[in-house]
């Protein structure tokens, strides 16, 4: 019983505390599918919250002897950034309907530029191994601007705490597994050839939210120096120059400092696109969602439970039939995002023209205006 006036017996508040740990350390629901028996589904299960909350112990004898010798022992500082990483995170995933949980310290990995580089040459300076639920980060590049790193653990944490869902198959007696699904991608069926639909989808919405967890982060009292300088009127000036020069919006950069240093979030372009479906559909369900943030939480959502559907009919609803397919095929390059988001565009104004001349009689004219949808049930 709690209440005021009631205090609890230790036994239950030792209780409530164990059950807290315990939810804790439950961590998320794994999900196996494919051809395996369940058996080896379970097995498989097992070996994820293993590879999750036992990590080091998961990884092969070479890995661990590597680790030992390559990794950096992490400072007080970015323990506190991962906390900060948990705790957000936590946040969304309980938004969502999920479980929170923490990512152990240990499955966090800050490498040398060559090291890393090794392990994913030519790629970004951070990423997330679903099959080992681990973060790989190259901690020398993620040192080019004071908040870079604290960024990337936001982001990389909330790739880990998407859902995931493994393929399980029985090769002779060997069992193969493979990723499934992650946030909301989706592998395809050919083993030879990979193929990862909604990924661009996928980082756009971690990005965007890493973007919007960033004033947070810049909250954290040992950013405070940090915090006035970009605050400050000279650093103002200085990130408007630098936003004039490069054609893109001011709160674009994460960093930027007295010799023309400066960092960007990632994924722009995907993020534009997933920031103009948020629009157009909050336009065309305004009862329902006050602003645009509101529907992003929608893909965000989808991104922890792994639940395509409401956001595909939204999709489909906004800028008509095919769409959402459409939108998986974008890629998080650059070039994928921009054709995609021509795409979209052109069948947005498509969508709006079948219904303007369904609503309104000829001579009334389509620019009149036309009532939207109300509600959605879904
Ligand atoms: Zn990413």
């Amino acid at each position: 019983m709690t209440g005021p006036g009631h205090s609890r017996p230790v036994s239950v508040i030792k209780n409530n505390y164990f059950n807290y740990i315990m939810s804790i350390e439950k961590g998320p629901e794994f999900r196996i599918v494919g051809g395996a028996s369940p058996e080896k589904k379970e097995e498989a299960k097992k070996e994820l919250q293993e590879a999750l909350f036992n990590h080091f112990e998961s990884l092969s004898p070479k890995e661990q002897k590597e680790l030992k010798k390559f990794e950096y022992k992490k400072s007080d500082k970015e323990k506190s950034l991962i906390d900060f990483a948990n705790q957000e995170t936590n946040e969304l995933r309980q938004e969502a309907g999920m479980e929170p949980y923490n990512v152990p310290y240990e499955n966090y990995h800050l490498l040398p530029s060559k090291k890393y580089d090794k392990l994913k040459p030519g790629g970004s300076d951070a990423m997330t191994s679903y099959t080992r639920q681990g973060i790989l980060l190259n901690k020398e590049n993620l040192s080019s601007d004071p908040l870079k790193l604290g960024s990337a653990f936001v982001h990389e944490t909330l790739h880990l705490k998407g859902h995931y869902a493994e393929k399980a198959e029985e090769h002779d007696k060997d069992v193969g597994t493979t990723p499934f699904r992650e946030g909301v991608s989706a592998y395809g069926a050919r083993r030879d050839k990979p193929h990862e639909h909604f990924y661009g989808l996928h980082e756009a919405i971690v990005a965007n939210q890493e973007k919007k967890s960033f004033q947070k982060l810049l909250d954290l009292p040992f950013f405070q120096k940090e915090k006035e300088w970009l605050m400050s009127d000279e650093a103002k000036k200085i990130r408007k120059e630098m936003a004039d020069k490069m054609k893109i919006s001011e709160d674009e950069f994460r960093w930027i400092d007295k010799k023309r240093g400066w960092g960007t979030f990632p994924f722009r372009a995907p993020r534009e696109v997933l920031d103009f479906v948020c629009a157009e559909i909050q336009k065309e369900y305004p009862q329902q969602y006050q602003d645009k943030d509101e529907v992003f939480r929608e893909f965000l959502k989808s991104h922890c439970t792994g639940q395509l559907l409401r956001i595909g009919r939204l999709v489909e609803k906004t800028f008509g039939e095919g769409s959402f397919r459409a939108l998986g095929n974008m890629t998080a390059n650059k070039e994928s995002a921009i054709l995609h988001m021509e795409l979209l565009k052109k069948a947005r104004a498509r969508k709006e023209k079948i219904v303007s001349t369904l609503v309104f009689s000829p001579d009334r004219g389509a620019s009149a205006g036309r009532p939207r949808n109300p509600k959605i049930s879904l």
